[in-house]
């Protein structure tokens, strides 16, 4: 498929979903713009980044759906400036994203080392490897190093909220996460830690992830 053709269908993606209502500020849509789906998907996937769905990427994982990578990211009300952290890098699309849109570096935990390169290879593609900082490991523990965060997205399913995650937010922060006693069903949780260390949870509806595996999580 032509380059062009790619983004033509890409931008009729977004404007679909901004006429949906699932893209509500212009700064997700200019984001998604900018970075289109099609460099993070395997290169037989191609003719397929621009449809609503997940698609495979290696080691048995998936690439979000266009709508469910644009809720998280409205649900964050991320800010240029703010410091984030994501776990679960996956294909690195949902990490140039906010790359994007906070412009400035983005501190992303993935525990499959293949796909840390996988990723890596994409954000190179797509010119946000100089933001982005992949590192390798449990992101059900964080990431200390440079906590405390404005934000922390989770885009893999966690049987309840990682007790750290919590920690390593500012008062004020937000914590993006879906929680659910099975493996692929949760509920999309608002984590809000408040200015007395206390936490406001808001729930946002249902929604299908791979398991976010480790300490705080999942058994592998
Ligand atoms: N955000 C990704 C994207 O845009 O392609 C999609 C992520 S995929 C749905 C979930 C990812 O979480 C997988 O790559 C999986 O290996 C990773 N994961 C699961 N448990 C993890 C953990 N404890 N720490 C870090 N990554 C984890």
């Amino acid at each position: 498929m032509l380059m062009e053709d790619a983004d033509v269908l890409w931008y009729h993606t977004v404007e679909k979903l901004k006429r949906e209502g699932i893209i509500r500020s212009e700064k997700v849509r200019q984001a998604f713009l900018k970075v289109p789906r099609y460099f993070f998907v395997l290169p037989g996937h191609s003719k397929w980044a621009h449809v609503d769905e997940p698609l495979p990427i290696p080691a048995g994982q998936t690439i979000s759906a266009p709508h469910m990578v644009a809720i998280m990211l409205e649900l964050a009300q991320l800010e240029e400036g703010m410091n984030v952290l994501e776990i679960g890098t996956g294909s690195g699309w949902n990490t140039a994203l906010i790359a994007e849109i906070i412009k400035t570096d983005v501190y992303t935990v993935e525990r499959i080392p293949e796909l840390a390169e996988f990723a890596r290879k994409n954000l190179e593609k797509a010119g946000y490897a100089d933001k982005v900082h992949i590192i390798i490991g449990d992101g059900t523990k964080g990431f200390p190093p440079k906590a405390p965060y404005d934000r922390i997205i989770v885009t893999a399913g966690a049987p309840k909220v990682p007790e750290p995650l919590i920690e390593q937010l500012k008062p004020g922060g937000k914590l993006i996460i879906p929680v659910g006693k099975y493996h692929l069903w949760q509920e999309l949780y608002e984590v809000t830690r408040l200015e007395d260390g206390s936490v406001k949870t808001t729930r946002h509806g249902g929604v299908a992830f791979v398991p976010l595996i480790g300490e705080h999580g999942w058994e592998g």
